[in-house]
């Protein structure tokens, strides 16, 4: 990263494995959309930061109690959120969304959870919704720290479903994750850069503006385009 004027390196937390927004690829690189984004706007409004790859939990805690200045990792905008931290301008659109083990043709709805473990991940809008229908349903939660966990608890048939983003859980079908998506979309907030509330306003400035240009300029299509394709 290039070196910032006022020498200030930012560091900036992310998840581990949330593909297409954050993962390593065969290099051991953390690569995906968040990563690329956030090279481009630094590149652009010109600040120095460094990648901590903490898993997600640990990102928004670190965030919250400063260790970090910012928090880039398919983070939703919520109004609950919106108490901690301040977000930048919406970068995609997300929602919850049900997915079970490919070849499984029994769980299909809700309903079809009674009495089964489900996977969840800790601190994301998938465990707080899921925890919203879990007393209706009659399904326990099994918690983890990050998606491929989870994702492997249900390959395993520990549980029967999980519950993830929609962007998330539809790229993992195209890289053949061995899962596959049952419901339609829980409506879920879109995804932001946050700083801790009041804290690091130029660098909030910073990304709105650098995200700005890129989205004028072109380049925040063809990022997207590079993980998506075309017609993501
Ligand atoms: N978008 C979800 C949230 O903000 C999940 C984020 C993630 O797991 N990286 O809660």
């Amino acid at each position: 990263t290039a070196q910032a004027q006022e020498g200030k390196t930012y560091q900036i937390a992310t998840d581990i494995t949330f593909a297409p927004f954050e993962f390593q690829n065969s290099k051991g690189q953390f690569v995906g959309i968040d990563m690329d984004l956030m090279a481009a706007i630094a590149k652009d409004q010109n600040f120095s930061y460094e990648i901590k790859p903490l898993g997600f939990n640990a990102a928004v805690q670190a965030l919250q109690s400063n260790q970090v200045d910012g928090v880039i990792a398919g983070m939703s905008i919520t109004d609950e959120r919106k108490q901690t931290f301040d977000f930048s301008k919406p970068y995609f659109d997300s929602g919850v969304v049900m997915a079970v083990k490919q070849d499984n043709d029994t769980v299909k709805t809700y309903e079809d959870l009674r009495g089964k473990r489900v996977a969840v991940k800790t601190g994301t809008e998938g465990y707080t919704f899921a925890d919203s229908i879990k007393d209706k349903y009659g399904f326990t939660m099994v918690p983890f720290d990050d998606s491929s966990q989870m994702y492997d608890d249900v390959k395993t048939g520990n549980s029967v479903a999980c519950f993830d983003d929609y962007p998330v859980l539809a790229y993992g079908v195209t890289q053949n994750t061995g899962l596959k998506l049952v419901t339609e979309k829980e409506p879920g907030g879109s995804y932001g850069f946050a700083v801790s509330k009041g804290q690091n306003q130029e660098l909030l400035q910073k990304f709105n503006a650098g995200l700005a240009n890129l989205r004028s300029n072109g380049e925040y299509d063809k990022i997207l385009e590079k993980y998506l394709g075309k017609d993501g």
